[in-house]
């Protein structure tokens, strides 16, 4: 026997038993985008390079250290060609928007969508180089009725979720009139407190100094003394964060103001938000994060368009929803078709399909082994109750055998799925 093969290193396999769990949070995504009335939109799991480092900012660690690049087939035409699987799904929707005119449409684009994203991070507990977000976008909405009301949306995801004690953290980080002083203030700070920095901030100060705040190992005294955006805004942005802000008090929702919540990414303007079960605020621990992008749109070729949006992760929603005890629904009834007759097996199958399309949720043995044995197997995989397919009867007759009980009676075949509900 050969060697068996491994999964690569950061990648989580989804087995049979995560199932429920995952259709659980998904649908839950699936249906609270269908309530918001979003769109759905698929985009390609990759890319060319050049849309996330333009999209998502050279010095961003998603483009500088952690991109999955992606080569043509050797000896292709495309084989020198950049691409890199997508590691957050903005910058790829913002490019169809774009690609497909959906800017000429009537507005605002709601669109939403779920799928893996890749990230060649160093894998860690929650965090994973494969992932699935569940995310929305508006894009042609200039707020601040729409920043409240997506986050509101993901504080009712985790509600539905039956994730509690989430808080919404919230900042605003200005956008192009006066974000230019804010980073100058935060240049003259951190320049100052230089010796105090790690390596890391010291080159984020020069490339992109709002980062110094994103850096895990801040000084915890030099983050609490820094420059705070909020103080910084101009009038326009100011106005505009109040506004968000009186809309989640009167909605009810949790937040808290988190001056350092600056996003990794670039293309931020105004509003950015991140959600964490309260009090649970480690590196791994956040559980969705968005923010508004007033920028982005013209930045990937485009006019000049707001956009807003958020990424909720699906993994750490599970997980979270698991650590709470949430259970995920069961299943519906097993039941299972068997038969006595070796030979006849179509008749197995018509009944299964009949069955099938009556709603119910069927396996078939297709074995040669004796009844008892199929029996057997039938209650080992969980079933409830086993159809007999009796060479005897017409098709239209069968024998419902309810496993627990070990009782069985004759049944026409379009009563069954009354019988067993
Ligand atoms: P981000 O845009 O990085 O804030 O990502 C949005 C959300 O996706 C995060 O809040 C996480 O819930 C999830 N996420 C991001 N990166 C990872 C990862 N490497 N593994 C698992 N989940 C992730």
């Amino acid at each position: 026997m050969s060697r068996p093969i491994s999964a690569p290193r950061g990648i989580r396999d989804l087995l049979p038993e995560d199932g429920p769990a995952w259709s659980r949070v998904e649908g839950i995504a699936r249906d609270l985008s269908a309530r918001y009335a979003f769109d759905r939109i698929e985009t390609p799991l990759f890319e060319r390079i050049e849309l996330f480092s333009r999209g998502l900012g050279e010095s961003s660690d998603a483009v500088e250290k952690e991109m999955f690049r992606v080569s043509g087939a050797a000896g292709s035409e495309e084989e020198r060609a950049e691409w890199a699987l997508r590691p957050e799904p903005t910058a790829g929707i913002v490019r169809a928007y774009l690609e497909h005119g959906m800017h000429v449409r009537p507005g605002p684009q709601r669109l939403w969508m779920i799928g893996p994203m890749f990230r060649y991070d160093r894998p860690q507990a929650g965090r994973f180089r494969q992932f699935v977000q569940w995310d929305v976008e508006v894009i042609g909405d200039p707020g601040p009725m729409v920043d409240a009301e997506i986050i509101e949306l993901g504080h009712r995801f985790y509600a539905e979720a039956g994730v509690g004690e989430v808080v919404a953290y919230l900042n605003s980080i200005g956008d192009a009139t006066c974000r230019p002083g804010y980073r100058d203030a935060l240049v003259d700070y951190f320049a100052a407190h230089e010796d105090r920095l790690t390596d890391d901030s010291r080159r984020r100060l020069r490339v992109n100094p709002l980062r110094v705040l994103d850096d895990k190992d801040l000084d915890p005294e030099l983050a609490a003394g820094a420059p705070r955006s909020l103080d910084h805004l101009c009038d326009a942005c100011r106005a505009h964060f109040a506004a968000v802000q009186a809309l989640l008090d009167d909605l009810g929702v949790r937040y808290e103001i988190d001056h350092r919540l600056v996003r990794g990414l670039d293309y931020y303007t105004r509003t950015t938000f991140e959600f964490y079960v309260a009090g649970r605020r480690g590196q791994q621990q956040a559980l969705g994060g968005g923010g508004r992008y007033d920028g982005l749109v013209e930045l990937l070729g485009g006019p000049d368009t707001p956009g807003i949006g958020f990424g909720i992760g699906i993994d750490r929603t599970v997980l979270a929803a698991a650590e709470q005890g949430v259970a995920a629904a069961a299943d519906a009834p097993l039941l299972v078709v068997v038969g006595a007759d070796p030979d006849a097996l179509s008749p197995r199958l018509k009944v299964a399909a009949a069955l099938r399309g009556a709603g119910l949720r069927v396996r078939v043995d297709g074995s040669e082994r004796k009844l008892g044995k199929q029996l057997e197997s039938a209650a080992k995989l969980g079933a409830r109750y086993a159809i007999l397919v009796d060479p005897q009867l017409s098709l239209e007759r069968v024998i419902l055998r309810d496993l627990k009980a070990s009782e069985q009676r004759e049944i026409a075949l379009d009563e069954v799925a009354a019988s067993v509900r």
